[in-house]
């Protein structure tokens, strides 16, 4: 059979991982110039790998499979070290953050980091490289998938006997426009979540960081909205991504060089219904809106205190932002993000500086907007030749479920 894969990301690793050595032709369509300048993802950036089963995407993957895919990332790296943890191993910490009404996620957890994830992407390609069915095209955007009688054919040039879409979030607009095409491709579409990157010093969370690394942990806010950490960051830095018309605010880790504070996301679940169908657009003029006030490609930094208080930051405390200077403007995130976020958000903190004192002091760092996009769900029984994998097909929001989705579509394939 002759398949083409769209995008080069955590779901095609996993697929082509388990095609690799049939005698099936793969071929791979990437947008970006080679394999180190892809667009915005975990698998090019900071790489967290989870073995979970309450995070990571909807999908049920086995617990053993998950370590297996966190293992075959860490072989392909030089060096084999990764920092590691498990949240909530320590029941006293489960029951204390229980106590207060939050909902402690448990996982297993493995960074590569920044600097080594490019070494281990590499390893990976220069193995599905030294295969002789495997075929990358670089600089390869497909832009038209059309379905016709029994094929796929991309772009109106190259025809397949299957494709598999692996595009992730930042391949939308692909999906976007074979959903217009055939609308009954879209299961769900209305959940965005909408947030904040806070920072703090390293001391105040120093024994949950040492205890856990990565603290996940999910609470039912006043207003109704479920609120969650995300993507803790010890010793980290906080950076900006920038999506072409706007930019958000994100957070990482290195494996060597560090920082003296701590960064993670808050982010708000926000799920509208009828007739509501656009979270994109939503969560899209929220960053709009902050980005026209903080000037172009910037983000807005206040002090929690501020936040708060609706009041305009002009000068910080004691706490220094890792954000590049010229990627921020002092002033109030409140002028652009509705009540009710803000609410849940200062709710969210208020309650964590009871179980952590020194959470919600006053002149801690809030950046704002931090927006994580949930894909369309995809209906994948639509078409028996044309698969979406990965988190395009709003299955996957992590590496290690993405790169399974990807695995288990290729032995599905294999078995029929
Ligand atoms: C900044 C950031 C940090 C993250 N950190 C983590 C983390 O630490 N741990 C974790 O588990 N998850 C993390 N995630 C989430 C994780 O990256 C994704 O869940 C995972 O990478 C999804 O895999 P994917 O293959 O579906 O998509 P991706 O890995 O995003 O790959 C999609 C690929 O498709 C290509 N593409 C897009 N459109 C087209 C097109 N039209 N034609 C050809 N190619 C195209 C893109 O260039 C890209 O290479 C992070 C996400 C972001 C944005």
């Amino acid at each position: 059979m002759k398949i083409a894969i769209v995008g080069f990301g955590a779901a095609a690793i996993g697929f082509i991982e388990k095609m690799k050595n049939t005698d099936n032709e793969l071929h791979i369509f990437e947008k970006s110039k080679d394999i180190y300048s892809s667009s915005i993802s975990g698998i090019r950036a900071d790489g967290k790998l989870f073995v979970s089963k309450g995070m990571g995407g909807d999908l049920d993957v086995d617990l053993k499979l998950q370590k297996q895919l966190v293992d075959y990332y860490i072989d392909h790296s030089d060096t084999k070290t990764v920092e590691t943890g498990r949240s909530f191993s320590n029941d006293g910490y489960y029951k204390k953050f229980y106590e207060k009404g939050f909902l402690p996620v448990s996982a297993d957890f493995y960074h590569i980091g920044t600097d080594q994830l490019k070494q281990v992407l590499y390893n990976i390609y220069e193995d599905f490289n030294s295969h002789k069915n495997v075929h990358f095209h670089f600089n390869a955007e497909i832009t038209k998938v059309s379905p016709i009688s029994g094929k796929i054919i991309l772009n109106d040039t190259d025809t397949f006997d299957k494709v598999v879409i692996g595009v992730g979030r930042s391949g939308h607009k692909l999906v976007d426009n074979l959903a217009k095409k055939h609308p009954d491709l879209i299961l769900d579409n209305t959940n965005v979540d909408i947030g904040i990157r806070y920072e703090l010093p390293n001391h105040i969370v120093e024994e949950l960081n040492k205890e856990m690394y990565e603290f996940k942990v999910k609470y039912k806010s006043k207003t109704g909205y479920m609120v969650r950490t995300f993507c803790n960051n010890p010793s980290g830095f906080v950076v900006t991504e920038n999506y072409g018309d706007f930019c958000t605010v994100n957070g990482h880790a290195k494996l060597k060089e560090k920082s003296k504070n701590t960064n993670f996301a808050v982010l708000t679940t926000v799920k509208l219904t009828q007739p509501f169908n656009d979270p994109i657009g939503y969560g899209s003029h929220i960053a709009k809106l902050t980005n026209i006030l903080a000037g172009e490609n910037k983000v807005i930094l206040q002090t929690y205190k501020h936040f708060k208080d609706s009041k305009r930051t002009k000068n910080l405390y004691r706490v220094f932002p890792t954000l590049d200077k010229n990627k921020f403007i002092l002033g109030d995130i409140n002028l652009a993000f509705p009540r009710r976020i803000i609410e849940s958000i200062v709710d969210f903190i208020e309650n964590l500086n009871v179980v952590i004192p020194g959470i919600a002091n006053p002149d801690n760092l809030v950046y704002a907007p931090e927006i994580k996009f949930y894909s369309n769900k995809i209906n994948n029984n639509k078409f028996n030749n044309l698969k979406f994998i990965g988190d395009c097909s709003g299955a996957t929001r992590s590496i290690i479920y993405a790169t399974a989705h990807g695995y288990m579509t290729a032995e599905e394939i294999l078995n029929n």
